[in-house]
């Protein structure tokens, strides 16, 4: 049988203020997974580690850890496929980021939760109740597929990047569930719903770091959500947030010159900084520091034009 060193985060507030870390030699089967590790830890050297998990069938979304600095769900990832990542040394074992522990593995959820309510991740209809069944057609749900398979595991928010500046940015798995509503034809605040999902620790805050995407145990792909919630924002003329208006200006740029035109990209987003900054701006210019104020246009202009058009169709 194989054995693993296994360094897991400590924090038993019960004894001690300070997390620490603790050391274990763990002999197991082949193939267990990293909840496996922990409960035979648990069962056989110590009684006091605490973690949650409930399904151990990557349902229940209970179990998500980091495992050597990666954020998995405890009961899908194996040990040897974190030792295989990891060059096959000691697996270490942490909770997951971008919330405060209380207990080993165990962390505080709550702001979790709120985010996700504040969303309203309910169906609110559009009119009163049908008589009878109302058949969505199968193309208006795919749409929204991806969104509907999140467990609620916040693996996302564990790896994002925009909640560790801002822990009041809003989040992945929040805004997915926002997507999931604002996309559904059912719906009948759309607009207030994008209303809502803008402003301050909004849509428009996400940094695309893409981890979102790359870290879901389940494929929702937050981030892709998102950028929808931007488009449906666009559609509906919520657009006065910064960050739309920044959106807006690289659309105008591919529109009117098939690539980025910085110079027009700071007055459109914020016309008050770029007053402010014309001397300076004038100053880069004359040393040929600043790119022409006059619009270029790229080759092609015509193929990004309609390149364009079609992903306003998709969305
Ligand atoms: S979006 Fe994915 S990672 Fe985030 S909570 Fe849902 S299932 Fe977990
Ligand atoms: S893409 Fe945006 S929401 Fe996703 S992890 Fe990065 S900053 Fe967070």
């Amino acid at each position: 049988m194989p054995t693993t060193t296994i360094d897991l985060f400590r924090f038993q507030p019960d004894h001690s203020d300070e997390p620490y870390r603790q050391q274990f030699e763990l002999e197991h089967e082949e193939g267990v997974t990293v909840l496996d590790a922990l409960l035979q830890l648990q069962n056989e050297q110590d009684g006091t580690i605490a973690m949650r998990y409930s399904c151990r069938s990557a349902i229940c979304g209970s179990c998500a850890c980091k495992a050597d600095g990666r954020t998995v769900l405890a009961c899908m990832e194996q040990i040897e496929e974190v030792k295989a990542r990891s060059g096959g040394g000691t697996v270490t074992i942490d909770p997951i980021g971008n919330f405060a522990p209380l207990k080993d593995l165990i962390v505080d959820l709550d702001p979790f939760w709120e985010k996700f309510k504040a969303v309203k991740p309910y169906l609110i209809p559009d009119g009163p109740a049908p008589d009878k069944e109302r058949i969505v057609p199968k193309e208006a749900m795919q749409k929204i597929e991806k969104e509907a398979a999140c467990i609620l595991c916040a693996a996302c928010y564990s790896e994002c990047n925009s909640l560790a500046a801002d822990p009041e940015f809003v989040g992945p798995a929040a805004f997915a569930w926002g997507h999931r509503f604002a996309g559904d034809v059912r719906d009948g605040e759309r607009k207030e719903r994008v209303k809502l999902y803008s402003g301050d620790h909004g849509v428009w805050d996400c940094t695309r770091c893409m981890y979102c995407n790359e870290r879901c145990p389940k494929g929702v792909d937050p981030r892709d959500a998102i950028e929808k919630l931007g488009g449906i924002a666009f559609q509906e003329g919520v657009t006065s947030d910064t960050g739309a208006r920044h959106a807006k200006a690289f659309l105008i740029s591919m529109r009117t010159g098939g690539k980025l035109n910085e110079t027009l990209l700071v007055p459109y987003t914020d016309p008050i900084k770029a007053q402010l900054d014309v001397p300076f701006a004038l100053k880069m210019l004359m040393k040929g520091k600043a790119p022409s104020p006059i619009p270029h246009r790229v080759e092609g202009l015509k193929e990004v034009k309609h390149l364009v058009k079609n992903v306003k169709e998709e969305v």
